[in-house]
């Protein structure tokens, strides 16, 4: 019995309107391609949803989502574009 009551846990409360999947006062839009291997997609009636975001295409828009669980080790191998304030200017001083 709890093991059913943790599958449906992610989304327990969920409602299908008209609008869209309602929880929590929010309507859930479905996930967007990105969002696949983050471990807070859960499904709802054949569609994956995000319970910890309402618009998980918006929640792209400006880069990675900062909820997402499949992909922090690979922001921060590629956070070598993001430059840290300190190393740029000891880089600028080089000449660099
Ligand atoms: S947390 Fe972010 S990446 Fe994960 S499902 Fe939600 S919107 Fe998508």
């Amino acid at each position: 019995m709890a093991d059913e009551k943790k599958k449906v846990s992610a989304l327990d409360g969920a409602v299908m309107t008209p609008e869209g999947l309602s929880f929590k006062g929010f309507i859930l839009s479905p996930i967007v391609e990105s969002c696949t291997g983050c471990e807070r997609v859960a499904n709802f009636e054949e569609q994956a949803y995000c319970p910890a975001y309402a618009e998980p295409a918006k929640k792209w828009t400006r880069g990675i989502c900062n909820f997402a669980t499949h992909v922090k080790a690979t922001v921060d191998k590629e956070g070598k574009t993001k430059v840290n304030p300190l190393k740029a200017s000891k880089r600028a001083a080089r000449g660099r």
